[in-house]
């Protein structure tokens, strides 16, 4: 195996700002990516060169000015690639989706710019086919140019539910309704603060604009409490802060209640380490803060890497600077998006409701255990009760598990997500089959900055 200086995982804006800086700096570079083409949850490009969803002039002029960077850098992309992990040997461990076999690499460093993921909060009825997650429908349109077919309801929590509101908009099929648990129009003064960041506001307003003129109702202070089979489509049963309920009938319904670092699994950050590579973590899989921050984030881990691997001493200080700007940015969008009701979204949710959709474990099931089993833990609910135990891995479903385990049960120490997924590799699911494959370096499916 020869040695790389650095791995990078992960083709959104944080990996290629990060393996830009990296690779300018004169230390040799390797992108990992799980899908075949760079640029990530904002920058997902559409699929054979068809006309994605239109997006804001920003996001564009943003994505324009890195795309042309990595084509002209030569930085080699191994696409169609899944991070797996470091064993203990120090060595990276990747699957190679193409070839069905692991690889293996060494490095002196790697950075981990995995992203986020989407928090999706359960409700009766949230696991049948037809419920997906908002953003799955963004990704959707990103790639195909098209809107969701039928009478489509977004629910849940967050900015997001308008700008895809707006996407769909845009492609023809707006949504029926937007229900949204906090009602930014409460805060003015909350808003106004939003002023400071003016790349942000405007992004707002078009989204808004859009989804307005589209004459999408906008039900804030609303929740969607559950959802279920009827003939013709969905019922989707909504109450407001007021506890009014009303049903809607739809075809299709896209969750999202924010967003969440993709981390679960991932080795631990090491800045010093002799025999094993150094570790680092860039964008959002560190603190889920924006594209803006994302890029700025890997250059500064890049930064950070250099400086260990060469001695340098390259300042961070105008990186972190926007990063904070962003941070800031991002307590405003909580505050503004904050739910109307603050009981957990979670105490008065029926038996029956799934919790793992994995292992279609429900609230039920978890109760059951916890009688049975005085302060049971995050671990406990695992590995007697098959809770995140699934193809997620709780990925998903680990945080609403740890919380309810906190509601009905009388915990020493309070449950966490990472109770219940643990850290270790493989991160990913992968095929014993494709395990015993493993190779060194091998040079399959790679590029040159060019996807
Ligand atoms: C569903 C969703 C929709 C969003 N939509 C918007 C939007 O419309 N507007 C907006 O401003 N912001 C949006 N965001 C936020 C924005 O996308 C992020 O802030 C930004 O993309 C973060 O950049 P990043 O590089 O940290 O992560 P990402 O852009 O998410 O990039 C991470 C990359 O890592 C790859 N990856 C993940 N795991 C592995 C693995 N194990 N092996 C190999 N590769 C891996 C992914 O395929 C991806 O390409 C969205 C976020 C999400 C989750």
């Amino acid at each position: 195996m020869t040695d790389l200086d650095v791995i990078v995982v992960g083709g959104g804006p944080a990996g290629l700002a990060a393996a830009l800086a990296i690779i300018e700096a004169g230390l040799s570079v390797e992108l990992i990516e799980q899908r075949l083409t760079v640029g990530g949850a904002i920058f997902r490009q559409p699929i054979d060169s068809i006309e994605g969803v239109p997006q804001h002039r920003a996001v564009r002029g943003r994505w324009k000015a890195l795309f042309a960077s990595y084509c002209q850098s030569g930085i080699r992309l191994r696409h169609s690639c899944v991070f797996l992990g470091v064993d203990s040997d120090g060595v990276v461990l990747i699957e190679d989706r193409h070839q069905g076999a692991v690889v293996r690499l060494r490095a002196r460093a790697v950075v981990i710019a995995t992203g986020a993921i989407e928090k999706i909060l359960p409700r009766p009825g949230w696991e049948l086919s037809g419920i997906s997650t908002a953003g799955g429908l963004q990704v959707m349109m990103k790639e195909t140019g098209r809107p969701p077919n039928g009478r489509v309801l977004l629910a849940g929590n967050g900015p997001l539910l308008i700008a895809v509101a707006a996407q769909m908009a845009k492609l023809g099929n707006p949504p029926v309704a937007v229900v949204e648990a906090g009602d930014p129009l409460r805060h003015p003064l909350v808003s106004s603060g939003l002023f400071a960041y003016p790349r942000l506001l405007s992004e707002a307003f078009s989204y808004l604009y859009g989804m307005t003129t589209s004459r999408t109702t906008w039900l804030r202070g609303s929740v969607l409490k559950r959802v279920r089979r009827c003939d013709g489509g969905m019922e989707a049963i909504l109450a407001d802060r007021h506890g009014r309920v009303q049903t809607i009938i739809v075809d299709r319904v896209g969750l999202h209640d924010g967003v969440k670092p993709n981390h679960v699994g991932l080795p631990d950050i090491a800045a010093q380490t002799d025999a094993r590579p150094i570790i680092l973590k860039a964008g959002d899989c560190r603190e889920a803060l924006g594209s803006i921050a994302a890029e700025a984030d890997g250059r500064r881990v890049a930064r950070q890497v250099v400086n260990i691997l060469s001695g340098k001493t390259q300042a961070l200080k105008d990186v972190e600077t926007t990063i904070a700007q962003q941070r800031r940015a991002q307590s405003l969008l909580s505050a503004l998006f904050a739910p109307v009701d603050p009981a957990s979204p979670l105490a008065a949710l029926p038996d029956e409701t799934i919790l793992c959709r994995c292992e279609g474990r429900t609230v039920g099931d978890l109760r059951l255990l916890a009688q049975r089993s005085d302060g049971l833990s995050g671990r406990e609910a695992k590995h007697n009760g098959r809770f995140s135990m699934g193809v997620c891995q709780g990925r998903f479903c680990a945080a609403n598990v740890a919380e309810m385990l906190n509601l009905i049960s009388t915990l020493q120490t309070p449950a966490v997500a990472h109770d219940l997924t643990g850290q270790r590799w493989p991160i990913r699911p992968v095929s014993i089959g494709a395990l015993t494959c493993a190779t060194s370096q091998h040079d399959s499916n790679d590029e040159r900055g060019s996807k």
